[in-house]
């Protein structure tokens, strides 16, 4: 990859790259045919990566899926796909550790420990690899795009970061990888999180906070299959929970919740002037 790289450099071609983790769908595909537009090459990784899972359930039966993801890659306009072994990318323990103050402190950082380091530290490797010009994420992982912005900026990479709005199922239902565990009925009952998201978003602006947290949790509450981890109401930069949105320009609505075994993230961002 960095002998490529160093020749596309060479040629003064403009690279593009999506980092992912496979188990393609909608989602990551549009954040590849931007990429393709935007750029001369575009190069997608898929790397399930061990050091961000801070549940070994869940690394190990985290989809993969990777003949059908190669077919997927040929219709977006991908040019180089990336898969490195974990001995590749971790030819020895790293010893690393990132912290993100207040930043991971709250809602992915505080409820998956080690989380965002692991994410921060393969991030990092593959930029190193990659040297990308431009790098595309997903709204879908806001927090997740806040740390990477983070490490961009504290380890000055000399890239440029896109971020692209969250691709959803017909039924509100966000795009993930882990939705292809649910079962038919599972798949139905995680819209639930959707809905909960925009039922908090209509109160805005007539209800506080805590009621408007108490009526997700009541509504999340009265489904079996559902359990919620955090539902919380932040603002847009360092995404810290806010009691109280006089004064705001724009929150997010940010949930996660497991249905049946699957823990499922969402959010959206709310304009409270269009409100
Ligand atoms: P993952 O393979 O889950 O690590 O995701 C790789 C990239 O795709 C990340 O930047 C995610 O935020 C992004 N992504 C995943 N699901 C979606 C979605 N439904 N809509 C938009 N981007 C997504």
């Amino acid at each position: 990859m960095r002998e490529v790289v160093q020749a596309l450099r060479c040629d003064g071609k403009r690279i593009g790259f999506v980092p992912t983790m496979g188990a393609l769908h909608e989602g990551h595909l549009q954040l590849l045919r931007v990429s393709a537009q935007e750029n001369d090459i575009t190069i997608c990784s898929i790397f399930v990566n061990p050091t961000q899972f801070n549940n070994p359930e869940d690394y190990k039966l985290y989809p993969r899926t990777l003949e059908q993801d190669v077919s997927l890659l040929q219709t977006v306009g991908c040019d180089y796909l990336f898969v490195p072994t974990a001995a590749d990318v971790y030819p020895q323990q790293s010893l690393i550790q990132f912290s993100f103050g207040a930043l991971d402190a709250v809602m992915e950082g505080e409820h998956r420990p080690g989380h965002f380091s692991g994410v921060a530290t393969v991030v990092g490797k593959l930029f190193n690899i990659v040297q990308p010009h431009k790098a595309y994420f997903g709204q879908k992982d806001l927090q997740q795009v806040a740390i990477i912005r983070q490490l961009v900026y504290g380890m000055s990479f000399d890239l440029q970061l896109v971020c692209c709005p969250t691709i959803r199922e017909e039924s509100g239902l966000a795009m993930s990888s882990r939705n292809k565990r649910l079962s038919e009925k599972e798949l139905q009952t995680a819209t639930i999180l959707y809905k909960a998201l925009n039922k908090a978003k209509q109160e805005l602006t007539s209800h506080s906070v805590a009621s408007i947290k108490a009526g997700v949790q009541t509504y999340l509450a009265a489904e079996e299959d559902v359990k919620l981890e955090y539902f919380d109401i932040v603002e847009t930069t360092a995404l810290q929970p806010v009691s109280d949105v006089k004064g705001l320009d724009e929150v997010a609505l940010c949930i996660a919740a497991f249905v049946g075994p699957v823990r499922l993230i969402d959010n959206i961002v709310v304009d409270l002037h269009q409100l």
